[in-house]
C-alpha cells in the first residue's frame, strides 16, 4: 500500500504524478533517509464507502486507526460525510465522539475537524509548521465538514 503525500489517496508506488490531485510525488530513496526526520505519510480512508451502519462505521474507524499506526501513517484523513439529519450526520457525530475519546486517552495525538482545517486556526498553524507537507493539502482552507484529520505520530 502506498498513498499520495498530498491528498492521501491510494496510488501505485511507481506513480510519478497522482491521478487524484495531480501533484508530483517525491521519491523516497531508501538509502538517503535522514534518521532524525520522520517520513511524512498521509492516508485517506472513506468511512462512507459501502453505506455502513453507524456501528460498522465506528468499527471501521477503530480498525483503520490501528492499521494506520502499523503503517506509520502521520496523518489519517477520514471521510465521514455530513448531513444535518439521518445516518450521515450521526456517523459524523459518533466518529468525532470516538476520536475525542481516543484523544483524551492519548491514543492519537491530535484531531482537526475539516471545517476548522484553516491556516487561521492557531492549532492548525502549529501543525503546518510541523508538517509543511500539509500546506498543499487539498482540504486546507476548504471548510470541509465531511472530513476529520487525525494526527497519529508524535
Ligand atoms: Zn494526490
Amino acid at each position: 500500500m502506498h498513498s499520495c503525500n498530498i491528498c492521501g489517496n491510494e496510488i501505485d508506488f511507481r506513480t510519478v504524478r497522482c491521478p487524484y490531485c495531480g501533484n508530483d510525488q517525491e521519491i523516497e530513496s531508501m538509502g538517503h533517509v535522514r534518521p532524525e526526520k520522520k517520513i511524512f505519510r498521509l492516508k485517506t480512508v472513506n468511512l462512507e464507502q459501502g453505506l455502513p451502519t453507524v456501528e460498522q462505521a465506528l468499527n471501521r474507524l477503530k480498525n483503520e486507526i490501528s492499521t494506520a499506526r502499523l503503517e506509520q501513517i502521520t496523518v489519517l484523513t477520514l471521510i465521514h460525510g455530513y448531513g444535518s439529519s439521518g445516518k450521515g450526520g450521526i456517523i459524523r457525530l459518533e466518529c468525532r465522539k470516538t476520536l475525542q475519546y481516543l484523544l483524551s486517552g492519548g491514543e492519537i495525538e491530535a484531531v482537526v475537524f475539516g471545517e476548522e482545517f484553516s491556516h487561521r486556526q492557531p492549532s492548525v498553524k502549529q501543525l503546518l509548521r510541523r508538517f509543511p507537507e500539509l500546506l498543499r493539502n487539498p482540504h486546507l482552507n476548504n471548510h470541509n465538514k465531511g472530513i476529520t484529520l487525525v494526527v497519529l505520530l508524535p
